[in-house]
């Protein structure tokens, strides 16, 4: 019995961690973002919900600078003030920014808003466990393996998501008439628009897959539909 107590603990803790991030991102959002009012990205966003047979989609603006779009675990669509500053200045095109709305709608119909947030409370709770169960047979270095192993396995599962959302967006796209180029244009920009630091860590330990296996993918589906018309 007593073998099993640590594990327990650790469930309980990952249900408590994962109450409390909902609980904090729902504040945090709330306090910090109003919503998108833009008759030029309204009526992009129209064409989508029409596909979705929706009466509309609601995005709302993030107060933040960094460049990102977002899917909160209750449904809702964010972009970040850093992100409509950049197709406000022309950076970014209005078709660009629709194929961000429609992969966080994406994130949300495929459940991987929710998802994340467990994955994330899920994470604190298994490194507990494996730190307790390895830390046992092999001290000091079970800490670091225990580790590893979540971090390998977080990357793994957030980078399916993405590729996931890129698909139903790419389809998504293709159906309102906007097309899969500007996704595709869109990742071309994005790795100078996020200043990503290129050569920091091999491609399968960073959360977000390589833009340029993200285009292939696009392309690849692409290919596909082309041949089924
Ligand atoms: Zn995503």
């Amino acid at each position: 019995m007593l073998k099993f107590t640590p594990i327990l603990l650790a469930i309980l803790y990952a249900l408590a961690m994962y109450r409390f991030s909902v609980w904090r991102t729902g504040k945090e959002l709330d306090a910090k973002s109003t919503e998108l009012a833009d008759p030029a990205l309204k009526q992009l966003t129209d064409r989508l919900a029409a596909s979705l047979d929706l009466a509309r989609i609601p995005v709302y603006i993030y107060e933040i600078d960094p460049v990102n779009g977002l899917a909160a675990p209750d449904g809702r669509i964010f972009i970040t003030r850093g992100f409509y500053r950049k197709f406000r200045n022309g950076e970014v095109t209005g078709e660009e920014m629709a194929s961000v709305i429609a992969h966080e709608l994406g994130h949300v119909a495929l459940g991987h808003a929710r998802r994340r947030m467990i994955d994330f409370s899920g994470q604190n709770a298994l490194r507990t466990a494996l730190i307790m169960v390895l830390g046992r047979f092999v001290p000091f270095v079970g800490v670091w393996i225990a580790n590893m192993l979540t971090s390998v396995l977080a990357s793994k599962l957030s980078r399916s998501d993405e590729y996931e959302a890129d698909a139903y967006a790419a389809a998504l796209l293709t159906k309102a008439g906007i097309g899969v180029g500007p996704q595709k244009s869109l990742f071309h920009k994005l790795d100078s628009l996020t200043e990503k630091r290129a050569g920091m860590a091999p491609a399968w330990l960073l959360s977000h897959p390589d833009t340029a296996q993200r285009i292939a993918a696009l392309e690849q589906l692409e290919s596909r539909w082309k041949t089924s018309d």
